[in-house]
């Protein structure tokens, strides 16, 4: 009998979605299964009448690693944004 897939993976959020990807490169099949009707986990967004929707939250991604950032834009686009906190002291 043969095996259907290397591996099964619950949770189709950046830690699964990450790792099926890299599986797959590496001639490894994944199943991957989410108990949500959607990929990516919590940085899951919708187009709600023309807005991009931040359904569990807004995400920043950032890293100080270039490999890690390189592999990301390997995936997909960002858009540029940067935080500006501001805060009154006295
Ligand atoms: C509001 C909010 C804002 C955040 N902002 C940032 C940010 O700005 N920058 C940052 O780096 N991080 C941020 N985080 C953290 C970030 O969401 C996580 O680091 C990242 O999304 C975790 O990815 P993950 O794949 O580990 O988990 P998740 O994205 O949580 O994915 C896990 C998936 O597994 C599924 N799952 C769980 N249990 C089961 C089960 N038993 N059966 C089937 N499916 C299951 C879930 O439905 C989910 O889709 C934020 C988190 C929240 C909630």
């Amino acid at each position: 009998m043969t095996k259907e897939y290397d591996y099964l993976i619950v949770g189709a959020g950046l830690y699964g979605s990450a790792f099926a990807y890299k599986a797959n490169r590496m001639g490894k099949k994944c199943l991957v299964i989410d108990k949500r009707p959607h990929t990516g986990g919590n940085i899951f967004c919708e187009t709600v009448v023309d807005i991009r929707v931040h359904t569990y939250g807004p995400h920043i991604f950032h890293t100080s690693n270039k490999q890690v950032w390189d592999f990301v834009n390997t995936l997909v686009g960002f858009n540029h944004f940067i935080l500006s906190p501001i805060a009154n002291y006295k």
